[in-house]
């Protein structure tokens, strides 16, 4: 059995923020505990994610980051459009070549695996690409699947699939369901509880993710047992694969103390770090609500002023990123100007027009509360900077984050967000919490009083267990620990079993040659362009 140092794992996250920077976080763990990790990227998210791979090679880990060509234009999408937070919401129609492309990268993968002179011993790929799965099974490669959403809501959506919920409801969005067999009583409709690739499309897509999970040598969440056990054991039972919770991954970026590595994790920051964390050591501890949306969720131009107006009349400081500002010019004539919002806020109240340094702003000690959408990753960063959040998802998996930070570990007070905006009537101008709401639910999370103090203990233990879970000896180490031992084990099985068969084929000179050369319908070969950089 190979040792750690001895394996070589890639990492194929999908293309979204969401989805790159806990994968490179996790590529990062895992190269700390001894294996080489190659992440395979495209180049406009290889230069995002640059600054985070060079910090953990000047901390002396063997992680690399290899550049396929996108091949966008090849199905009509614009040069340099690599990454879903470049399709903005007007854009839908973008998305079906979007994945088109990415399915097609199968070819350039295949290709580098074959030119390597070593096959590798596990290939981690998010669920959302489940084209790698043909090319593991070509060249013999151990293959896991990782989850980038929660246990808890891909049980929610493998238990309404299973016991026919989806189906039953049919079109209606709203109807309300409990979702059955389920650890915690979770209610909710179609459109809160909507899975990864349910829509209408993508059916073919849809059902590559099931196969690919379905046939994976193990599945990996980034989560941690003191949060998800209950969920991750369910899901695994579900399954019936070997699984692993291995997170909060986002743990390494903060306690990195390497501050360009950390400021500039998943993109260059719209706005230099040293000046928000001055900005932030002039306020008292705790005191201070950070904004952000996450990379992809957009507010309506209305439902971004009503947010103002409560900001502004909550009294209180706060950070926000406000990334509309950089593409929608009725917000940024909202922000602009001598009696702008952001020059009526100018004491108490920093703007990010763009990427904020998300982490390097959550591990500040003066923040005290995070207005998050409920993105997996936002969700884990607040548990692991013991932050108590003020919740306002937007779409999919953010709605079950809610729940999970308000219902069941209590640390969440809700902004009243019933349903993801596209649902509302034109006339709500994807209104649904205005700024008295916000005012109201901003002074219940930051404010005094017993229940908010509780929450705020809450927070801190949590991030306590979350760090305790990472550190040698946690639940979450420990199951790395078992999946790197895992993967050695399997690997050198399906090497024999390959020196077997080649040996096999070999004698009956069968045409595999020739097939190995095609995949998916296109030519691949030494020709595939490729380049691997450190
Ligand atoms: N993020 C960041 N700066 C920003 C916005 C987002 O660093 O201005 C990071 C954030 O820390 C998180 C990721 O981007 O790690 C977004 O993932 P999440 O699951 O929270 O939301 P999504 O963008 O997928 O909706």
């Amino acid at each position: 059995m190979a040792t750690p140092s001895e394996l070589h794992f890639l990492f194929v996250p999908l293309v979204a923020q969401g989805h790159m920077i806990p994968m490179i976080d996790l590529a990062r763990v895992v190269a700390g505990r001894g294996p080489r990790v190659t992440v395979v990227s495209t180049p406009v998210n290889a230069a995002r994610n640059r600054a985070a791979v060079d910090g953990a090679v000047r901390a002396g880990l063997r992680l690399d980051l290899l550049e396929l060509p996108f091949p966008g234009p090849r199905f009509g999408l614009p040069d340099g459009l690599e990454n879903v937070d470049q399709i903005s919401a007007v854009q839908r129609e973008l998305y079906y070549p979007f994945f088109k492309s990415i399915w097609a990268m199968a070819g350039p993968l295949d290709a580098y695996i074959r030119a390597l002179p070593r096959r590798p011993d596990c290939l981690v790929a998010d669920a959302c690409n489940p084209w790698t799965a043909p090319v593991c099974d070509a060249a013999g490669v151990p293959r896991l699947v990782m989850h980038c959403p929660s246990a808890y809501y891909m049980l929610a959506v493998h238990r309404l699939t299973s016991h026919g919920v989806y189906d039953r409801v049919g079109d209606d969005q709203t109807a309300e369901f409990e979702v059955p067999d389920f650890p915690v009583r979770a209610v909710g409709n179609k459109a809160t509880f909507r899975g990864f690739f349910q829509w209408p499309g993508v059916e073919k897509e849809h059902r590559d993710v099931l196969h690919a999970e379905a046939t994976a040598d193990g599945v990996v969440f980034n989560t941690l047992r003191a949060v998800e056990a209950r969920f991750v054991d369910a899901y695994a039972a579900a399954l019936g694969r070997r699984t692993w919770a291995v997170g909060p991954a986002c743990v390494a970026a903060s306690i990195d103390d390497d501050a360009d590595a950390k400021s500039g994790r998943g993109n260059r920051a719209d706005v230099d770090a040293g000046e928000i964390l001055s900005w932030l050591d002039a306020r008292p501890v705790a005191s201070v609500l950070y904004v952000s949306f996450g990379s992809i969720s957009n507010l309506s131009t209305k439902q971004l002023t009503e947010l103002a107006f409560g900001l502004e009349s909550s009294g209180r400081p706060f950070v926000w990123a406000v990334k509309e500002a950089k593409s929608d010019a009725a917000v940024k004539a909202f922000l602009d100007g001598d009696s702008g919002f952001e020059a009526r806020v100018r004491d108490r109240g920093l703007l990010v027009r763009g990427w904020a340094p998300q982490v390097t702003i959550l591990s500040h000690p003066s923040v005290g509360g995070f207005l998050t959408h409920c993105g997996w990753n936002a969700t884990l960063e607040a548990l692991a900077h013991g932050v108590p959040a003020l919740t306002w998802p937007t779409i999919v998996d953010q709605f079950a984050g809610e729940q999970l930070l308000a219902d069941v570990l209590r640390v969440g007070v809700r902004s009243g967000v019933k349903i993801p905006a596209m649902f509302l009537p034109a006339e709500a101008q994807g209104v649904q919490v205005t700024s008295a709401d916000v005012e109201k639910a901003v002074e219940e999370l930051m404010g005094p009083g017993p229940e908010a103090e509780a929450r705020r203990a809450r927070a801190k233990e949590l991030a306590v267990e979350a760090r305790a879970a990472m550190e040698e000896g946690g639940s979450s180490y420990n199951d790395l620990t078992d999946m790197i031992q895992y993967v050695s084990e399997l690997s050198r099985k399906r090497g024999l079993e390959r020196e077997t068969s080649s040996t096999a084929a070999a004698a009956v000179a069968s045409p595999a040659a020739e097939l190995r050369g095609k995949m998916n319908g296109e030519k691949i070969g030494a020709d595939a362009s490729l380049s691997v950089q450190s």
